[in-house]
């Protein structure tokens, strides 16, 4: 999609600092990390998020979990960490591609704000 922000990140047309890539999703450090690791886990195929989600898109969200749990191991956070999706304007959500916060390497409290 033209005019998005992270479709323009997974194209390269805006830096960010890349942790994993391959053909379904891309990895990249948030650039106002709430966490020691706070990393933003996109599928490269554009949907604005889990409420415009559909059957199609239920392998993709799982991946992006699996890819989180990936780099929660390599970064040696399993003590506590957290995946999270927001959605809608009322949760904070800004950017209208749908993308999984991995955050940790601190102690998160419960429940979130
Ligand atoms: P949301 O609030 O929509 O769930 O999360 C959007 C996230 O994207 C925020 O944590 C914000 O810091 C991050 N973000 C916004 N613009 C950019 C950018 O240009 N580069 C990077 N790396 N992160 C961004
Ligand atoms: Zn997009």
């Amino acid at each position: 999609m033209s005019d998005c922000l992270f479709c323009k990140i997974i194209a390269g047309e805006i830096p960010s600092k890349k942790v994993y890539e391959d053909e379904k999703v891309y990895a990249f450090e948030d650039i106002k990390p709430a966490a020691p690791t706070h990393v933003l886990i996109i599928p490269k195929r554009h949907f604005a998020g889990l409420d415009k989600a559909g059957p199609e898109d239920a392998e993709i969200i799982g991946y992006c979990n699996l890819i989180a749990a990936k780099l929660g191991r390599e970064r040696n956070i399993e003590d506590g960490y957290r995946t999270v999706l927001n959605v809608g304007p009322r949760s904070g959500q800004s950017v209208f591609h749908l993308h999984l916060h991995l955050v940790g390497g601190r102690d998160l409290s419960w429940p979130p704000g």
